[in-house]
């Protein structure tokens, strides 16, 4: 019998909000790999929902972290040093834009939701990292793995302003890992196919990107949550210890295509 992949590694994960997020199922895997997994929600709304799903994680907190707030992202580190003495992984899957900014033409987006997009779902990636690099450091390094999408580079319909955000995050992924790296910290993205979430339910027209997928991805289908929580748990764990800076595709292969 082979160990399971993620044994005695303490993690955290950001951005669950019910059974179909990405995070939870990236959560759920790494749990099932052995791994302690710590989870936190965005506000009291999602508070029941996290506690129910993450109810026979062993050994984890389960935390407020809204990641607009400095002082919540503090306590959730403090409290993760004093039960652990140290961090392993962060998953980070936190992504917001406002409703209108999703519907209405790009050049009509505002100076708040513009900014409120980047901070959400990009300087969040940034100011979880500062304060994970400290607990890290006492694991003797670690990994950082955050959730991007294609229209980073390209353009698809109503994604707008937060294809300005992915392409920022991207862009942190890169800087985080050039900094971090010598302290042996690797951070890469997945990007990953679309998948019907919460958050994907915010972007008019998704159904009809899905189909797109189908009719055109290499492998002729979208990609399904356990498919990034495969992909994730190898950028987790040690098998890809000589990774890092990296936006790893799971998306059938459709950004290999021109047309
Ligand atoms: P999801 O279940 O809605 O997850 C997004 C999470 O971000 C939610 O838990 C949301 O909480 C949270 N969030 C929003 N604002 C926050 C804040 N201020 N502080 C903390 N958390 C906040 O949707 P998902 O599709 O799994 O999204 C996870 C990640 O995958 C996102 O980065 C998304 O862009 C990315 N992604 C998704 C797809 C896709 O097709 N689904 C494809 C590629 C990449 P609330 O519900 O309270 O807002």
């Amino acid at each position: 019998m082979s160990m399971p992949r993620l044994a005695t590694k303490v993690g955290l994960v950001v951005g669950i909000a019910n059974k179909r997020s990405l995070s939870w199922a990236i959560a759920r895997a790494a749990s099932l790999e052995g791994a302690t997994v710590s989870v936190t929600y965005q506000n009291e709304r999602l508070e029941e929902n996290v506690r129910e799903l993450s109810a026979g994680f062993a050994n984890s907190l389960v935390e407020p972290c809204d990641v607009t707030s400095d002082e919540q992202m503090d306590r959730l580190f403090a409290l993760i040093d004093e039960k652990y003495n140290g961090l392993d992984f962060l998953v980070h899957g936190a992504a917001f834009a406002e409703r209108e900014d999703l519907e209405r033409p790009f050049v009509e987006t505002s100076r708040r939701g513009f900014s409120t997009a980047l901070e959400v779902s990009a300087y969040s990636l940034v100011a979880l990292a500062r304060r994970a690099v400290p607990l890290m450091e006492k694991s003797g390094g670690g990994s950082i793995v955050t959730l991007t999408y294609l229209g980073a580079e390209r353009v698809f319909p109503n994604y707008n302003v937060m294809g300005v955000a992915k392409a920022a995050l991207e862009s942190s992924v890169r800087y985080l890992a050039s900094e971090l790296g010598p302290k042996k910290i690797r951070v890469n993205a997945i990007s990953a196919g679309p998948i019907k979430t919460l958050a994907a339910a915010g972007i008019s027209g998704f159904s009809s990107i899905l189909q797109t997928y189908r009719d055109r991805a290499p492998l002729r289908r979208t990609v399904e949550a356990s498919e990034v929580a495969d992909a994730a748990l190898f950028l987790l764990g040690d098998d890809s210890r000589a990774i890092t800076g990296e936006v790893m595709m799971v998306d059938g292969g459709f950004h290999a295509m021109g047309i």
